[in-house]
């Protein structure tokens, strides 16, 4: 399978190439030449597959031709070490949960795959995976990569805005991961890093890669879970009109959902659930983009003001505007809005979310009509934002032991300004130590 890049100006690349480079030489996104659609026998017997055969053929449709199928085989087996099961949260409405893994939130999926993914095509050289974060990414990329050899990982995520309990799952890991404070918000950091992927000079001297959800290593694994959500809402007999929701901030996840939709999964309509953070809502409204910088909200890994898979949907629909709207809806939630849906939903079902599958489960209940059935994205575990959930409900939230277990470790990290000049010559030394 070969990877065109969104801006069209690029050579195509090889798996291999997309999975290193990350981002295209025109600043472009890769997409995969083809979506394969899935035989219809496959989705017939869905539901009587276990995770790990459904996310097989999952990947075997993007990456068989290009590994071996024992060894992508047992890639997805290792990624897939934790389960993504469906809870019931009312009576059409349920959770896919997603935080089942080392750092409780859904980019464990696509972190762990892309980081024995990079293993597999490494050669020899020392490469630097360069990630951004709002949050939750850097500590699922931190943890996918830890201990692997031959790669270092610098995470840079915007001071004082990541929660502490986010902070201590990448700040606390030390051996090949760095952590990097920047004076700025996400949208620095995410500049920060593509400005280090174009720059020639830098490019010279080390060898860079991306880990942010613009990696196709990263945002094609999470197709897996939709299918695996798909097969067990068939087994409860609740898969004829399903809806679902999925969280957004830079679209990487609810993308993979659409290329799930495209390859045959009978989904009916996705809904992208925003918080205050509303360019892609607006986007549905209008038919304009409009970027702007990020707010700070309660749900703070969807803080994000230009999502970068913007590009892949437009993409993936011909930037059509009707036809991205004929299959995607929008929402967008206030704090105060995060806040009342984490209460209510607590107080009449038992279900505990956290705030950004909140914003899912809110745009369900406002948003099913009749015969339909929902399914939102529980995209982290509601520890990891437990002084918020808890100033909601009133009762503690429960710890669970892998969270635990960051929490006592020593802190390090670097800080730096937001300016390029400033970053380039703080790798550069950190290259020349290595
Ligand atoms: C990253 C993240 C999101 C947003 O996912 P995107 O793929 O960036 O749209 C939502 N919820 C949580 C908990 C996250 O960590």
């Amino acid at each position: 399978m070969r990877y065109y890049s969104t801006n069209g100006k690029a050579p195509l690349a090889s798996l291999e190439k997309a999975v290193v480079k990350g981002l295209a030489e025109d600043r472009g996104l890769y997409m995969p030449e083809r979506i394969e659609r899935l035989p219809d026998s496959f989705f017939e017997h869905i539901q009587e597959m276990d995770f790990h055969q459904v996310a097989c053929a999952v990947a075997d449709a993007f990456f068989g031709e290009d590994i071996d199928k024992g060894k992508l085989h047992a890639i997805v087996r290792d990624t897939l070490s934790f389960d993504c099961p469906v809870a019931k949260v009312d009576d059409r409405i349920y959770a896919l949960e997603l935080f089942h893994g080392p750092t409780l939130a859904f980019k464990d999926v696509g972190a762990r795959f892309m980081a024995r993914l990079l293993a597999h095509f490494r050669s020899g050289e020392e490469l630097n995976v360069l990630v951004a974060t709002s949050g939750d990414t850097g500590s699922a990329v931190a943890n996918g990569f830890l201990g692997v050899e031959g790669i270092h990982v610098y995470v840079l995520y915007p001071k004082g805005k990541v929660s502490p309990i986010q902070e201590c799952q990448f700040t606390t890991l030390g051996r090949n991961i760095t952590a990097l404070e920047i004076d700025g918000v996400f949208d620095d950091c995410q500049a920060l890093v593509k400005n280090a992927f174009m720059d020639p000079g830098l490019n010279a001297q080390m060898r860079l890669t991306s880990a942010n959800s613009i990696n196709v290593a990263r945002f094609l694994p999470q197709s897996f879970y939709y299918f695996w959500g798909y097969a067990q809402m068939k087994r409860l007999g609740l898969a004829d009109q399903l809806v679902i929701c999925t969280p957004s901030g830079n679209f990487g996840n609810i993308c993979a959902g659409l290329f799930a939709k495209r390859m045959g999964l009978p989904v009916k309509r996705f809904i992208a659930a925003n918080n205050a953070n509303s360019v892609f809502f607006d986007y549905l409204r209008t038919g304009i983009y409009d970027p702007r910088p990020s707010i700070q909200t309660i749900a703070n890994a969807m803080d994000v003001g230009d999502p970068s898979n913007f590009a892949r949907i437009l993409d993936l629909y011909g930037h059509d505007h009707s036809a991205i709207c004929s299959d995607i809806s929008g929402t967008t939630y206030s704090d105060a809005q995060i806040g009342e849906t984490i209460r209510e939903v607590f107080g009449h079902t038992g279900y505990l979310c956290d705030p950004h599958g909140a914003c899912g489960c809110r745009a369900l209940y406002e948003g099913l009509v009749p015969g339909e059935t929902g399914l939102f994205c529980e995209t982290a575990h509601p520890a990891k934002f437990k002084d918020t959930v808890e100033g909601i409900t009133g009762s503690p939230v429960v710890i669970p032991e892998r969270l635990k277990a960051f929490m006592e470790g020593r802190v390090e990290r670097t800080s730096l300004p937001r300016d390029y000049a400033s970053f380039k010559e703080y790798l550069l030394n950190a290259a020349h130590l290595a």
